[in-house]
């Protein structure tokens, strides 16, 4: 049997993508070399983005209710005086929560079970990828299981989401280009007896510290994570150290009351594949970017990769659209992933400030709110840059208003959203659209939303184009202008067809 898709490795981004495409009811094979999800935490806090993904697989209820919601971000000097409180709480665009944090073992649990669900998804654990090459119109995967079974699958494309050490992208000989931060910290997750006096439990602390840097955020109600940055030079089998951990954690825990449940010390980098694709094979996720976690954004930018990835392939493999489409995924992704590892490493910079001098004054700063040093610590998400697939006014993720007490994404399902103020706007190819792209076609009327009437006031639209992985493709006075502009992706002659007898049809009356 020959797969749709093969994806290597059933971390997180790898279970979010088999989700995507399996719903879409492509065939799917994940290859993963453990049997168990990886039974500690890494990530810890996804934001609404992330948790629209999560949605869009069809788990989100399940997840909700095990979430901590993040309040919001405290920076704290030495003396826990706070210098600058960032919330969290606020409405975020998705209508789901801004920022949540969360027990990675339980999450990647319910994405799994959730992906391992639909039919046309065969999970292998314990089996791993031991090679991987391009053949002829697809690729051929050789996988040695746990027992030492050797087989080979076949793909039409096969995606690596296996990790910061990915084979795959090892396989295809693809290099990890540096933003030159590498930084050594401690990571420790405690499981708490008795919660400290002071410690914050529904929001997250950075210690602006110059004399050790170090954050503090709640993973679960009896969880808690430390993350404690190493100095120069410091030995790391020094700080990994039973003492030397029960040193640092006394700041907050002068009587003990917690279990270590463990601590290890992680280089964070910062670096971005010099390609995200040869040929039938793509790399996502961890393969693809890492960050250093100040943001909380290395798994959801994985997310982001999987949806921008998956209708993109469905469209491929459905025939719908050249392979040209999948090349506009590298050319979205890969300068997003790097700003947004630029925001971190940038605010890593401010809040990990070791000079004493510098940090008493970025403190004294903080204090007086100085605009130019707040700034140096806002991070807003940035828009896709323009592109084949990203026409004018687009780039950014949609809004997602309730409609009729659902939430629009549910309603419209996973595919195009064509919304307009009017039929004119719609022009002679909203058919095309709807017909050949499976779109869904509606007025702004119709769905009778306060919401999206004023985003449509506030941005001049008579009509957008909203694409399924929620972004929004453009807006325009003319749906025509949009079709014109992606025809050579999906190969629009029959939108061109289509034009021309509506045009004949009008003008013979
Ligand atoms: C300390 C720390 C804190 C973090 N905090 C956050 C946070 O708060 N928020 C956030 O968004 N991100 C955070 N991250 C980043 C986040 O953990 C990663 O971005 C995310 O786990 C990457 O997911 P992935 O699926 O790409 O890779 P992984 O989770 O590494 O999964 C890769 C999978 O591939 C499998 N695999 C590897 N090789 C093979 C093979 N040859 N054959 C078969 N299978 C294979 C592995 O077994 C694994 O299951 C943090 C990271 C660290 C280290």
């Amino acid at each position: 049997m020959k797969y749709d898709v093969a994806i290597i490795g059933f971390g997180p981004v790898g279970a979010a993508l088999a989700g995507l495409l399996g719903k879409s009811g492509l065939s799917v094979v994940v290859v993963e070399k453990d049997r168990e999800v990886f039974p500690l935490p890494r990530a810890a806090h996804v934001d609404h983005t992330g948790l629209r993904t999560v949605q869009e697989v069809g788990c989100l209820d399940k997840l909700l209710p095990k979430v901590v919601r993040n309040k919001r971000l405290d920076l704290l000097n030495a003396d826990r005086k706070v210098l600058l409180s960032i919330p969290a709480d606020q409405e975020s665009i998705s209508a789901l929560p801004t920022s949540v944090y969360f027990y990675q073992p339980e999450f990647d649990t319910i994405l799994r079970e959730q992906a391992t669900s639909f039919p046309s998804v065969e999970v292998r654990l314990g089996a791993k990828m031991t090679s991987v090459k391009n053949v002829q119109d697809g690729a051929e995967i050789s996988i040695k299981t746990d027992a030492g079974e050797e087989s080979l699958v076949h793909a039409s494309w096969v995606v690596g989401c296996d990790g910061a050490w990915s084979p795959v992208r090892e396989a295809m000989e693809i290099k990890l280009e540096s933003s030159n931060f590498d930084e050594k910290w401690l990571v420790v997750d405690l499981l708490i007896d008795e919660v400290a006096e002071h410690l914050p439990v529904d929001h997250a602390i950075e210690v602006c510290d110059p004399a050790r840097p170090y954050l503090s955020t709640p993973i679960a109600p009896n969880r808690q994570r430390f993350e404690f940055m190493l100095l120069p030079d410091e030995d790391e089998a020094h700080v990994r150290q039973e003492k030397v951990v029960g040193d640092l954690l006394s700041l907050w825990f002068p009587k003990g009351g917690y279990k270590i449940e463990r601590s290890a010390v992680y280089t964070f980098h910062g670096v971005v594949a010099e390609s995200w694709r040869r040929d039938r094979i793509l790399l996502a996720g961890d393969a693809a970017h890492q960050t250093p976690p100040f943001l909380g954004q290395g798994m959801c930018a994985g997310f982001r990769d999987a949806s921008n990835l998956a209708w993109k392939l469905c469209q491929v493999i459905r025939g719908r659209a050249s392979e040209d489409l999948l090349d506009t995924y590298e050319q979205e992704r890969s300068p997003h992933a790097q700003k947004v590892i630029e925001s971190a490493i940038r605010i890593g910079k401010v809040i990990c400030e070791l000079d004493h001098e510098k940090a008493a004054e970025r403190d004294r700063l903080l204090l007086a709110k100085d605009p130019a040093t707040y700034q140096s610590l806002a991070f807003t998400l940035p828009r896709l840059d323009l592109g084949p697939m990203i026409l004018s006014g687009g780039g950014s993720l949609f809004i997602q208003p309730m409609i009729d007490g659902r939430l629009l994404d549910d309603v419209v399902g996973s595919r195009f959203l064509v919304l307009s103020r009017s039929e004119s706007a719609l022009g002679t190819s909203a058919g095309w659209w709807r017909d050949t792209l499976g779109a869904q076609v509606s007025l702004l009327a119709d769905l009778d939303s306060e919401a999206l009437n004023h985003w449509f006031d506030r941005r001049k639209a008579d009509v957008v184009v909203v694409r399924p992985d929620r972004y929004v493709l453009g807006i325009s006075d003319n749906l025509d202008k949009m079709t014109n502009a992606v025809n050579s992706i999906f190969g629009s002659k029959d939108f061109a067809a289509m034009s021309a007898t509506r045009q004949y049809m009008r003008s013979n009356g």
